[in-house]
């Protein structure tokens, strides 16, 4: 057996461990011929779209081309924060102060607006209010943390706090890192069971959840639209995209070709251990915070919901990559940080797309008249639900106070169609290369 198949626990899988517990169903329901606002993509944006506007009495059918949050909404590391993935110092140059402030501002809303769909609908989904260690990478990185933190503290309004190198244990068992910041404003979840509960409130609420269509064209007609599906046309009055990182099939196809080119679909990796005692779970993990690196290339990892294994996340490979063969790479990046789990066997690794922007923001806005909502940057739990009730409300003419995600300039590259494949493996080379300059540096 090769060192790589012998992480590989018997009956190893490649379906996300999550799925164990809350697989996706198959729902086999009939497409309608016309509804209120249809909803592409059955993710938590567009679930989350679907919810909203029930409540605000709008017909509404959710699309989706395989099934009922198949995409990335129950493959996730199921960490949940508000936060953007762009600096303060970019988005303050992009936008100005003041817009910048909102800007952010809009985006931690994300985090009390989730929680509070949780709670209401009553969605059984192991939350918890654990909060985050962001271990720094290199002592620079814990500097440029200690710069943000009353920032991140006054935005979140939530308590956010450094812990020095050497008080490192006290959030994560490990000396791999220099130090990092506690941020209170974060949760853990188990994402199928709350990209299932999510369609469950959608569908009590009145929603119709289509599984199996497959959006290859939009158009207008009569003062409406007119979806072309793979299986039969369907007509709607308004229509929310809200297709993320599977924007783009592999064949080329796409419901909006124009949101298609501002996406950048990343392939992001995990690995789920076999089980573990939980007193060694909580040596690795006190407080059993969620835990995502400062490095380019970053590293995201937790305990599971059960308390019993690891789970590893990460950028495996930038090409398209089987997950069984990333497995071995986030093993080692594991053992990096925790070596004590040398003899601890993979039982399942999978992939899933996250979307980046060229912009580094998230979006919601209208092209064409077809609403969008997308762009969450691998960080879309809370975010993907925000977006998806702010478009909503924007559709139902409810958004009374503004919201600054909402139609900003949203950039693409020439020549870019969507596909990132042949540019992503030169970027990702690049990022990798220079976490290791910082490190070796450090
Ligand atoms: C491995 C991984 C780990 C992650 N970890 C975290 C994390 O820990 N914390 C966090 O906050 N975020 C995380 N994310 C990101 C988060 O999961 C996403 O941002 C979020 O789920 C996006 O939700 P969505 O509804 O926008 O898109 P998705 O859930 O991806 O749904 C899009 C749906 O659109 C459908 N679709 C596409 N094209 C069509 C079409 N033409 N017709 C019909 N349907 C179509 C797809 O089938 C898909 O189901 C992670 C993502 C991945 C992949």
């Amino acid at each position: 057996m090769s060192p790589a198949q012998s992480i590989l626990a018997p009956g190893f899988k490649t379906t996300p461990w999550w799925w164990e517990a809350a697989e996706p169903p198959k729902r086999d329901s009939a497409l309608p011929t016309h509804a209120g606002v249809a909803v592409v993509g059955g993710g938590y944006a567009g679930l989350s779209a679907a919810l909203t506007l029930r409540r605000l009495g709008h017909e509404v059918a959710v699309l989706d081309a395989e099934r009922i949050g198949w995409g990335a909404s129950s493959r996730n590391g199921g960490m949940v924060s508000g936060g953007l993935k762009v600096a303060s110092g970019a988005l303050e140059k992009a936008h100005g102060a003041e817009r910048a402030k909102a800007i952010a501002l809009a985006a931690a809303a994300s985090f009390p607006f989730i929680e509070e769909t949780i709670a209401r609908e009553g969605i059984g989904c192991d939350y918890v209010r654990c909060g985050r260690f962001v271990p720094a990478w290199t002592p620079k990185h814990y500097d440029a943390l200690a710069a943000r933190v009353d920032f991140i503290a006054e935005v979140t309004g939530l308590p956010t706090r450094m812990l020095p190198k050497d008080r490192q244990r006290e959030a994560l068992g490990s000396d791999h890192y220099h130090g990092g910041m506690v941020a209170e404003a974060s949760g853990s979840l188990h994402p199928g069971k709350y990209a299932r509960g999510l369609a469950d409130a959608a569908e009590r609420a009145g929603a119709r959840l289509v599984d199996g269509v497959r959006v290859n064209g939009i158009r207008r007609e009569d003062g409406g639209f007119r979806l072309v599906t793979d299986r039969g046309r369907m007509r709607a009055d308004a229509v929310l995209v809200a297709t993320n990182g599977y924007s783009r099939d592999g064949h080329g196809r796409s419901a909006m070709p124009w949101l298609a080119r501002r996406m950048i679909p990343v392939g992001s990796y995990i690995i789920a251990t076999e089980e573990l005692p939980h007193y060694a779970i909580d040596k690795l993990f006190p407080g059993r915070r969620m835990i995502s690196d400062t490095r380019r290339v970053l590293n995201y990892f937790r305990p599971s919901p059960t308390g019993n294994r690891v789970l590893w996340g990460g950028r495996a490979s930038f090409s398209p990559t089987e997950p069984d063969r990333a497995a071995p790479a986030l093993h080692r990046m594991m053992l990096a940080v925790f070596p004590e789990l040398k003899d601890v066997q993979v039982t399942h690794a999978w992939t899933g797309n996250v979307a980046f922007t060229f912009d580094f923001l998230p979006h919601i806005g209208v092209q064409d008249g077809i609403h969008y909502a997308a762009g969450c940057q691998g960080s879309g739990v809370a975010m993907a639900t925000w977006l998806g009730h702010r478009a909503a409300l924007k559709i139902a003419g409810a958004d009374n106070e503004g919201f600054a995600l909402d139609g900003l300039n949203f950039p693409t590259a020439p020549f870019y169609n969507g596909n990132p494949n042949w540019f992503l493996p030169f970027i990702g080379g690049w990022y990798r290369l220079r976490d290791h300059i910082d490190r070796a540096a450090a």
